[in-house]
């Protein structure tokens, strides 16, 4: 599927649509998780399937990869598809994971035979284990497009809970100098007080720096650039 194929169909805005992105269009993406110390680590994984409940990878049992999965139980993971920062769309996704039976690494095995080529042989293939994060949100975000798009969305039961959001408030006196300072022009100054179309919000935060009567606030609990 090409980029401009995947805008037209993203717009459902789907979560599904995000993770069958991330294994099938993306694949290999960055994952986070925490070592024993508490600090971060990354390394490139494969996303191998989708389902609505969420996204299937595996590794193997002696990983250090693999023990911070299963010590913490969370990972977070970002997917970049584009051939330039201007060109590019990401899908940000954390959540729980959890260790699944020989069943479905068989799956995963079947779908991606490239494995095979990594651990040739049965016995070699028994040091593998399959994972699904799961319980998850995420965000999509397209600096491709104009205004740039950001969509969050969440799958598994959880509450959507990846970011932040620039609200604006009663004391709103409708001076519009935020709307030259927005980079996206995504203010709307239809009514007072006026409003952030959220979707083309780059959260920079430049209309509450600039703000007179104060009146733009940070909501939420995550922090990203
Ligand atoms: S700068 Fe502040 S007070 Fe002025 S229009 Fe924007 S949000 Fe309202
Ligand atoms: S945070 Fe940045 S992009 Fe979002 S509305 Fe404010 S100035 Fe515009």
């Amino acid at each position: 599927m090409k980029i401009s194929e995947e805008k037209q169909s993203f717009h459902s805005s789907s979560a599904e649509h995000c993770l069958q992105l991330l294994a099938e269009g993306i694949h290999t993406v960055v994952a986070s998780t925490v070592d024993d110390d508490g600090l971060p680590t990354t390394c490139a994984i494969d996303i191998m399937d989708w389902d609505s409940d969420g996204l299937y990878f595996l590794t193997a049992r002696r990983k250090g990869f693999h023990h911070r999965l299963t010590a913490r139980g969370y990972i977070a993971i970002t997917g970049i598809k584009g051939s330039d920062t201007m060109s590019s769309l990401a899908i940000s996704v954390r959540g729980k994971v959890e260790e699944l039976g020989k069943e479905r690494l068989d799956r995963l095995l079947r779908k991606n035979p490239y494995i095979f080529g990594i651990y040739p042989s049965e016995e070699s293939r028994k040091a593998l284990s399959a994972f699904r994060l799961h319980e998850g949100s995420g965000e999509y975000f397209d600096l491709s497009v104009r205004p740039i798009a950001r969509i969050g969305f969440s799958f598994g039961g959880n509450e959507y809970n990846h970011g932040y959001e620039f609200m604006i408030a009663e004391s709103c006196t409708g001076c519009g100098l935020c709307l030259n300072a927005c980079p996206q022009g995504c203010i709307d100054s239809g009514t007072v007080p006026f409003s952030i179309i959220g979707r083309h919000c780059l959260l920079c935060g430049r209309c509450a720096d600039i703000c007179p009567a104060k009146a733009i606030a940070r909501r939420g609990d995550n922090d990203d650039t």
